[in-house]
């Protein structure tokens, strides 16, 4: 049975022209960029080159890049960093109830330290409201973080409001952008930002590699104490080959990012409209307008996201549930708690995800299986007919 992806959100497949740009950066270039000889040489041109392409492709300059680990170093970085290089003029920090457990988890972590965490709530659709960032800023407040979309329900934030107000305040602003980085325009001198993260995997690059924008003149602790690498800032022997395929990445998703944009918005608005024709009791999760081109998160009361994910998969449609579940616990998604949701519309809800290899044909597969499902399941359910 041919399997159709729907959960680019999670990670995407390496783009094979990305692959060919890495492969010659394991037995060929395969110098450490830090060395003086030409072997050396050889590698820090191709780490320079992805460098300035990934400084280019968000308007900052090569120097503002910081190659890290991916996503989750870059948050933590970022929040860590700030925090601690700036705790003498103040220890509170503002960021939102919707973020990923990469910012969320790090700024739980300084609270043990001693910092103040304002966690701002959102709107129904998962918006934060810029006013109420600005009635949290304190004296105290050294920095700001708010996602540029939401990774589950594909909220876009009003960044470049909240940046202005933090540069008012003269506060330092942090931006999530793993999820929009190489799908939306991204100017970090528009959006007002001092830091932004960004993760190769999301864009068809590798996986374990991606930056942190740092603007010039940012007051930002070292993350990774060892050699002079990435200026002192995050010491280890480059991830050459990663860092050439984000390079790569970055560049085609520049080349590809108007195209996909409306290809993708047709089909995930023909995907939203024909869940709301023949699936009743269905919700859009996230904003109607502000959201990702690729993101469709609905809630489907009566049902378990997760047995809708698994009769999906049977049928060959790969997706992912709106909450997270381990084996000792069944926990609700904290985004969709934070937009009202009950716990078992939470549990109920399903993220499709879509991405470059995504056809029509797919959606149309997904609209014949889905509401079968649905209806089988809600036939199950001992919710069936509450309307939960
Ligand atoms: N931030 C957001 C919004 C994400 O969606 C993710 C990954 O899903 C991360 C951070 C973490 O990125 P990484 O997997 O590169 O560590």
């Amino acid at each position: 049975m041919k399997k159709i992806y729907l959960d680019y959100a999670a990670t995407c497949p390496v783009d094979p022209e990305v692959l060919s740009a890495m492969i010659p950066c394991f037995c060929d270039l395969f110098g450490n960029p830090s060395s003086f000889h030409s072997y050396g040489q050889d590698a820090k041109k191709a780490l320079e080159n992805a460098r300035h392409t990934v400084a280019c492709s968000i308007g900052a300059s090569p120097d503002e890049v910081v190659f890290t680990s991916g996503g989750t170093e870059s948050d933590n970085f970022a929040i860590k960093g700030v925090a601690y290089r700036n705790r003498s003029r103040g220890n509170h920090i503002i960021t939102s109830s919707i973020e990923h457990h990469a910012v969320l988890n790090p700024c739980r972590f300084l609270q043990q330290e001693g910092f103040d965490v304002t966690v701002l709530p959102v709107d129904s659709t998962g918006t934060v409201d810029p006013d109420d960032v600005r009635k949290a800023i304190t004296p105290k407040t050294v920095l700001i973080s708010v996602m540029h979309a939401n990774n589950e329900i594909g909220t876009i934030e009003p960044i470049a409001v909240i940046g202005t107000i933090a540069r008012e305040h003269e506060v330092l602003f942090h931006t999530d952008a793993v999820q929009t980085y190489g799908h939306l325009p991204i100017n970090v001198e528009e959006l007002h930002t001092d830091l932004l993260s960004a993760s190769a995997h999301k864009l068809y690059g590798p996986k374990g590699v991606g930056f942190l924008y740092v603007k010039k003149g940012t007051k930002i602790a070292s993350f990774m104490h060892g050699g002079e690498q990435e200026q002192g800032r995050r010491g280890s022997t480059h991830n050459l080959p990663g860092i050439v395929g984000l390079g790569k990445a970055s560049e085609i998703a520049g080349w590809l990012m108007k195209e996909e944009d409306e290809r993708l918005k047709h089909y995930r608005d023909m995907l939203i409209r024909g869940i709301e024709e023949r699936i009743p009791r269905t919700r859009l999760n996230g904003h109607p307008v502000q959201r990702l081109p690729n993101n469709v998160n609905i809630a489907v009361s009566e049902v378990e996201g997760e047995s809708m994910m698994l009769e999906l998969d049977m049928g060959g449609i790969i997706c992912s549930t709106g909450s997270a579940c381990s084996s000792m616990s069944l926990e609700s998604s904290h985004v969709l708690i934070s937009l009202g949701l009950s716990h078992e519309l939470a549990h109920g809800s399903l993220r499709f995800s879509l991405g470059r290899y995504t056809k029509e044909e797919d959606i149309e597969r997904l609209l014949e299986l889905f509401p079968a499902i649905v209806r089988r399941l809600r036939a199950l359910s001992p919710l069936c007919g509450t309307g939960r």
